[in-house]
C-alpha cells in the first residue's frame, strides 16, 4: 500500500516536470522573440508558442492528475514531508486553475499574446494608437473571458487575474495601500521641490557602449548573479526569464545613459539571484518556482534602488566606475553621483521614473486595467483617460501615445491585474532591506566595501530557497516580524531624498 502511494508521488512528479520542461522550451522561444528573432519569423513563432502552451496545459489537466493528487492525499507519508505535501497542495491549486480553462482559450491566448506584442511594437514605433487598438480589443475580450472561467462567487475579474500574479492580493486591499501611499509621495514630491535639486549632468555623459558594458557586468558579477547558470543579452525593453536551468537577463544601453544602464542590470540582475537562489533540485515543481511577482520585483527593486541608490555603494562602485568608465568620470566624484542617481522628477516613462515617482504610474495603469476588464472603459477612450490621469497624479501632460498608453507592453502580452506587483515589489523591498539591515548589522559598511555576499545569502535564506511554501503574506510575516506595510518605504524615501536634497 505504502509503496503504491509512494509511487503515485513520484508518477504526479514526472508528469509535471515534463509539463515544465514544455514551459521551459517556450521560455526559450520568447527569449529569443525578444533578442535575437528576425521580424519576418513573427508568425510562425507565435503558432510555435500556442503549440507548446497549449500542449503544457493538457499535460496539467490531465484526467489522471486529479487521481494522483487524491492518492497522494491519502498518503501519510507524502502529508509527514513538509516540501512534498506543500508540492501536492500546490499541484492541486495549479491544476483546479487550469481545468477551468478550457485549451481552446489557451491557444487562443497563447497566439494573441505573441502577434499583438508585434503589432504593439509597430505601433508604438509609429506612435499610431488606432493601429494599435483592434488587437487591445481583442485581448481584453479574451481575458475577460479568462477572468470568467477562472473566478468564483462574487470575485471580480480583476481580483480573479491579479491572484494569479499575486496570490491573495485583492483590489480592495490594495487601495487601502495605495490611497494613503499616494498622498504623502505626492507631497514629498511637493517638498522636495523647496530644496536643492541635485546636478544630474552625469547621467548625460556620452560614453562607449562597449566600455558601459563591461563596467555594468563587473557590477552583476560583485552582486554574485552566477555567469554558469546565466547569461547577460541585450533588448530595447530589459526583462529576466528562467530557461531550464539557466537564467536569462537583458539590458539595454544609450551612448549617454549610463545610470540607466547600470540601474537596469541592477534590477534584472537582482531578479535574477531570486531565481539562481532556488533550489535547482527543486526545478519543475511548486516549490522550485517563486511565490509571486510581487515578491520577485521586491528582489530586483532592492538591488536597484536600496543597493545602487544609497551613497555607501556608491563609495565602492566609484573605482570602479572610474577604471572602466575613463575620462567620463573626470570632474564627477562618488557623492555627486549618488546625488544624480536620486534625481525626483515627475516623467512620462515608468521604467526610466524615479524612486519617488513611480508608484504613481503604476496607480494609473490599476485603475484603467480595471475599468477596461470591468467593461466600463471602452479601449477606444483608452488614451484619453491615460492623459487626464497623468495631469492628476503625476502633474504633467502627455504629448502623444508612444510617450502614453502605448509605453508598456504588458497589456499587449496578456498581462492585466500585474501592474499592481510593481509597487507591492517597492514596498516589500523597503521592508525586507529594514529587516537585513537590523540583522546583518548595518548594510551600508558592507556595501563600502563592496561585500554583497551577506546581504545575497541573507535573501537566500530568508526567501528564495522557500521558492512558494509560502504564500508573499505569510513570508513577509515571516521575514520581518511585521505585515506588508507602507511605512518602511516611505521613511526610506523620505530620509533618504531629504537628505540629498538638503532638506535636513
Ligand atoms: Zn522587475
Amino acid at each position: 500500500m505504502g509503496l503504491c502511494m509512494q509511487g503515485s508521488y513520484q508518477t504526479l512528479l514526472e508528469h509535471q516536470r515534463r509539463a515544465w520542461l514544455l514551459g521551459s522550451a517556450a521560455a526559450l522561444l520568447a527569449w529569443d522573440q525578444e533578442t535575437q528573432m528576425p521580424p519576418g519569423a513573427g508568425d510562425v513563432r507565435a503558432e510555435q508558442l500556442a503549440q507548446l502552451a497549449e500542449l503544457q496545459h493538457q499535460r496539467i489537466t490531465d484526467p489522471r492528475v486529479a487521481d494522483w493528487l487524491a492518492a497522494c492525499a491519502g498518503d501519510a507519508s507524502v502529508q509527514a514531508d513538509p516540501e512534498r505535501s506543500a508540492n501536492v497542495r500546490l499541484w492541486r491549486l495549479d491544476h483546479a486553475r487550469a481545468t477551468k480553462l478550457p485549451g481552446s482559450l489557451v491557444h487562443a491566448l497563447a497566439e494573441l499574446e505573441s502577434k499583438a506584442q508585434q503589432a504593439w511594437a509597430t505601433a508604438r514605433s509609429k506612435d499610431d494608437f488606432r493601429r494599435f487598438q483592434p488587437w487591445l480589443e481583442r485581448m481584453v475580450a479574451l481575458q475577460q473571458q479568462k477572468a470568467d472561467c477562472l473566478r468564483t462567487g462574487t470575485q471580480s475579474r480583476w481580483d480573479a487575474l491579479a491572484d494569479l500574479y499575486e496570490p491573495g492580493m485583492t483590489a480592495a486591499q490594495l487601495r487601502e495601500l495605495f490611497g494613503p501611499l499616494r498622498t504623502r509621495l505626492v507631497a514629498l514630491r511637493q517638498h522636495l521641490g523647496t530644496g536643492q535639486a541635485p546636478d544630474d549632468r552625469f547621467s548625460r555623459v556620452v560614453i562607449d557602449q562597449a566600455a558601459q558594458e563591461v563596467f555594468v557586468r563587473a557590477v552583476a558579477n560583485a552582486m554574485g548573479f552566477d555567469g554558469k547558470l546565466g547569461r547577460l543579452d541585450r533588448s530595447a525593453h530589459p526583462f529576466c526569464t528562467r530557461v531550464g536551468a539557466d537564467v536569462r537577463l537583458t539590458t539595454r544601453f544609450h551612448r549617454d545613459r549610463v545610470l540607466d544602464a547600470l540601474g537596469s542590470t541592477m534590477h534584472e540582475a537582482g531578479h535574477g539571484l531570486y531565481e539562481q537562489g532556488l533550489e535547482l533540485g527543486n526545478l519543475g515543481t511548486p516549490l522550485g518556482e517563486a511565490v509571486s511577482l510581487g515578491i520577485h520585483e521586491s528582489q530586483s527593486r532592492l538591488w536597484e534602488n536600496h543597493v545602487g541608490r544609497s551613497a555607501a555603494f556608491w563609495r565602492w562602485c566609484w573605482p570602479q566606475a572610474q577604471q572602466h568608465l575613463g575620462r567620463a568620470c573626470d570632474g564627477h566624484d562618488a557623492e555627486g553621483i549618488y546625488r544624480a542617481a536620486n534625481l525626483v522628477r515627475p516623467s512620462l516613462i515608468r521604467v526610466e521614473a524615479d524612486e519617488a515617482t513611480y508608484d504613481l504610474h503604476i496607480m494609473v495603469r490599476f485603475e484603467l486595467e480595471q475599468a477596461l476588464l470591468d467593461g466600463s472603459l471602452a479601449v477606444a477612450e483608452l488614451p484619453y483617460h491615460w492623459n487626464r490621469l497623468y495631469r492628476d497624479y503625476l502633474g504633467i501632460a502627455v504629448p502623444d501615445d508612444r510617450n502614453g498608453c502605448l509605453q508598456d507592453v504588458h497589456w499587449s502580452c496578456g498581462l492585466f491585474g500585474y501592474f499592481p506587483t510593481y509597487t507591492l515589489g517597492n514596498l516589500y523591498a523597503a521592508q525586507f532591506a529594514a529587516a537585513a539591515d537590523r540583522e546583518l548589522g548595518g548594510l551600508a559598511r558592507q556595501f563600502e566595501n563592496g561585500q554583497f555576499a551577506p546581504l545575497r545569502e541573507w535573501l537566500r535564506r530568508q526567501i528564495h530557497r522557500h521558492g512558494r511554501l509560502y504564500e508573499p503574506a505569510e513570508l513577509c510575516l515571516r521575514v520581518t516580524g511585521q505585515p506588508l506595510s507602507s511605512q518602511p518605504f516611505l521613511q526610506h524615501l523620505e530620509s533618504k531624498l531629504g537628505r540629498v536634497y538638503g532638506l535636513g
